[in-house]
């Protein structure tokens, strides 16, 4: 199997709108388009999000807690180092990106 190298950054998160995976250039995106955004103020989950990531045990920014949730679907081996404290996030973006775009090919073949 050849090695898919991706020459920019990749953020794979969970949208708080439509709790799909989607992925960015940009780190703190929190959503998959306008309409998840929307739909996200008006049900009070994006508000949930930015409470819960102010809690004093957690206090980090609302899109890392969107994309660890990335990581629990799509490795879940890797989700538990990282509750373990064994790797960073930052150290694992290229295989989270890996395996999201993996996924997404494999449903483009499917579905073509
Ligand atoms: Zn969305």
């Amino acid at each position: 199997m050849n090695a898919v190298t991706l020459s920019f950054k990749c953020y794979v998160y969970v949208c708080v709108g439509c709790n799909l995976m989607a992925s960015s250039e940009r780190s703190d995106v929190l959503t998959c388009c306008t309409r998840c955004r929307v739909r996200a103020h008006r049900n009070g989950s994006m508000k949930a999000l930015r409470e819960l990531a102010a809690r004093p045990m957690f206090r980090v920014h609302p899109a890392t807690i969107q994309q660890c949730a990335a990581v629990q679907r799509l490795r879940p081996d890797l989700a538990d180092k990282l509750l373990a404290g064994t790797v960073e996030l930052d150290d694992i973006r290229d295989e989270i990106s890996s395996a999201f775009w993996s996924l997404v090919w494999k449903h483009v073949r499917v579905s073509a």
